[in-house]
C-alpha cells in the first residue's frame, strides 16, 4: 500500500528539518519555512487561517486556545500551505472547527480538511515516534495518566492523541 499524500508531505517535513524526537517544533518550522505567523485573540470559533498573497505565505492562530490546540492549528494550516497552495492563492482559507471532534477527526467529509488534519497529525505525532514509545515504554494506552503524560511529550493535547491512536492499525 501506497503512503498517502499528505502523510508523505509531513514525513518529508520531518526529515527535511531533522526531527528526531517530540515535541515537533511546528511554529520554528513553518517559520524556516518562509511563512509568516499572526496571533490574533479571534472569534473563540474561529481556530486558524491561511493565505498566501502577493508570494507572502501568512498563517494566522488564534491565541486564546489552548498552546497545544495552537500548535495543532499550525500543522493544519502547515498542511493547507504545503498540500494546497493554488487555493491559499485564490482565497483566504478560514478554519472555524466548531465541533472540535470534527476538526481533530480525519474521517469527515471535505477531503481538503481531511488531508489537512491527517498531515497535522503526522507531523505532530510522526508514526514512528510514537510506535517507539508504545514499544519501547511499554505504554499502556487505556491508562489514562500514561496517555496524557504521553500526550505532554508531544505537546499535543489528549484528546488529539487518542483520535490519533485510534487511527493506528494493528500489523
Ligand atoms: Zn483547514
Amino acid at each position: 500500500m501506497s503512503v498517502l499524500l499528505e502523510i508523505q508531505a509531513a514525513r518529508d517535513v520531518i526529515s527535511r528539518f531533522e526531527v528526531k524526537s517530540p515535541p515537533v517544533h511546528v511554529e520554528r518550522i513553518a517559520k524556516s519555512l518562509g511563512i509568516t505567523i499572526q496571533y490574533g485573540a479571534f472569534d473563540d470559533k474561529l481556530s486558524g487561517m491561511a493565505f498566501i498573497k502577493d508570494g507572502v505565505k501568512v498563517i494566522g492562530v488564534n491565541n486564546a486556545h489552548h498552546p497545544n490546540r495552537q500548535r495543532f492549528t499550525i500543522a493544519h494550516e502547515l498542511g493547507h500551505m504545503i498540500l494546497h497552495q493554488q487555493l491559499l492563492e485564490s482565497s483566504v482559507h478560514v478554519d472555524t472547527g466548531t465541533l472540535r471532534r470534527d476538526f481533530l477527526a480525519t474521517t469527515g467529509s471535505d477531503p481538503i480538511e481531511i488531508q489537512a488534519n491527517r498531515f497535522a497529525a503526522e507531523l505532530l505525532m510522526p508514526e514512528t515516534f510514537l510506535r517507539e514509545f508504545l514499544r519501547d515504554k511499554s505504554l499502556d494506552v487505556e491508562d489514562e495518566e500514561s496517555l496524557s503524560e504521553l500526550a505532554r511529550r508531544f505537546k499535543v493535547s489528549t484528546m488529539a492523541l487518542q483520535f490519533r491512536l485510534l487511527a493506528f492499525q494493528e500489523p
